[in-house]
């Protein structure tokens, strides 16, 4: 029999087996990511980063956290922490505070000067990114993290894009902002701003001087509900309104 297919398990009872077929079940041992690790958007080790942090080890607790996101204090404020909504716990009595916990552990790198790690290795190829969101700053962190020479070129006067030109800094501190970008570029990101990539000869230009480009122009447009009218005065745009 196929171990993956679970035969139709019974509770009949009859007279001489009190149990159904549950009298010879036993358990299944499946690898599989836990809930909270399935349901983050990053990808997070929580369940290993929080394991550090209850041993009191936060510098190492930072480190697992920022394998996958350079941004813990950003995510510590922002994200919608799908993780907790999965969380086993949850089911009990509360689901477990990822997010804060999240926060606590980026503002604690921030306040100490953690920084990371640079390359062990340098190498030659030169990667462009066009774009400095989330997106472009966390491909430029991995990228210099395994020895690429990255150039972040951004449209906007300053790096940061949905979180800086999206998110009002009553909801992201600038200074926690600025700490978390500042710590990419100092991996040493070459870093231009004001520099547009808007056509198709810019963009060639690029593909011709750098070894790859990764685009990451972010998704600015907002969604729009179908129904509704934007013409009218009253129809306004989440984002815009913030
Ligand atoms: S709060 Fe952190 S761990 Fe939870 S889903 Fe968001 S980024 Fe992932």
């Amino acid at each position: 029999m196929n171990d993956l297919v679970p035969p139709i398990w019974t509770t009949g009872t009859t007279e001489v087996f009190k149990t159904g077929t549950w009298r010879a079940a036993l358990p299944q041992h499946i690898r599989a990511p836990s809930p909270c690790h399935a349901a983050c958007p990053v990808n997070g080790d929580i369940a290993e980063w929080i394991g550090r942090a209850r041993a009191r080890d936060f510098r190492g607790a930072w480190e697992i956290l920022t394998r996958h996101n350079p941004f813990p204090a950003i995510a510590g404020r922002i994200c919608h922490h799908p993780c907790e909504a999965a969380c086993n716990r949850g089911g009990y009595d509360d689901p477990l505070a990822i997010c804060k916990l999240e926060r606590f552990v980026g503002d604690m790198a921030i306040e100490r000067g953690w920084a990371f790690e640079p390359s062990a290795v340098e190498r030659a190829e030169r990667i462009a990114v066009v774009g400095g969101g989330p997106s472009g700053l966390s491909a430029a962190f991995q990228l210099r993290r395994h020895g690429y020479r990255v150039t972040v070129f951004e449209a906007r006067p300053e790096l940061g894009g949905l979180m800086r030109y999206g998110i009002p800094s009553y909801r992201l501190v600038r200074s926690v902002l600025d700490a978390e970008i500042g710590r990419i570029v100092a991996l040493g990101v070459d870093v231009r701003c004001g520099e547009p990539t808007a056509t198709h000869e810019e963009l060639e230009r690029l593909r011709r001087a750098f070894d790859a480009v990764y685009l990451a122009t972010g998704a600015q447009r907002p969604k729009r509900l179908p129904q509704l009218d934007y013409a009218q005065p009253w129809a306004i745009d989440g984002a815009e309104y913030l």
